[in-house]
């Protein structure tokens, strides 16, 4: 079961996710192809979701505000546009100081549930 989460902040700024991330599998019929072109994204409720080999897992740069995602079979550490080291999972936000404002503290709430 995946939940959806919906982050905010006083200023404005505002994402989602869903808090199992992009779990993927590779199509065997693009096993010629680049890895990253190889990936079908399974989403539950599926039986193929349960087969997923990775995860591409929402992250956030609280350096830039960018947001990108990780392979958790290749895990990045530094942020796709500026290569700040100050990332963080999206789903892990609950508390944290906005990104954007730097001020105030970021709200979590759950959204749909599928
Ligand atoms: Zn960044
Ligand atoms: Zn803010």
């Amino acid at each position: 079961m995946a939940a959806e989460l919906i982050i905010s902040c006083e200023c404005g700024f505002g994402t989602g996710t869903w808090d199992d991330g992009n779990p993927y599998i590779l199509d065997p019929d693009k096993l010629h192809l680049p890895r990253s072109k190889q990936k079908k994204y399974v989403y539950h409720p599926s039986l193929e979701a349960m087969c997923a080999i990775g995860n591409d897992v929402p992250y956030i740069c609280l350096s830039c505000c960018h947001e990108f995602t990780v392979d958790n079979m290749k895990p990045r550490t530094k942020c796709t546009k500026c290569k700040s080291e100050d990332i963080v999972d999206i789903c892990k936000l609950r508390g944290r100081i906005c990104p954007k404002c730097k001020i105030h503290t970021l709200r979590v709430c759950g959204g749909a549930i599928s």
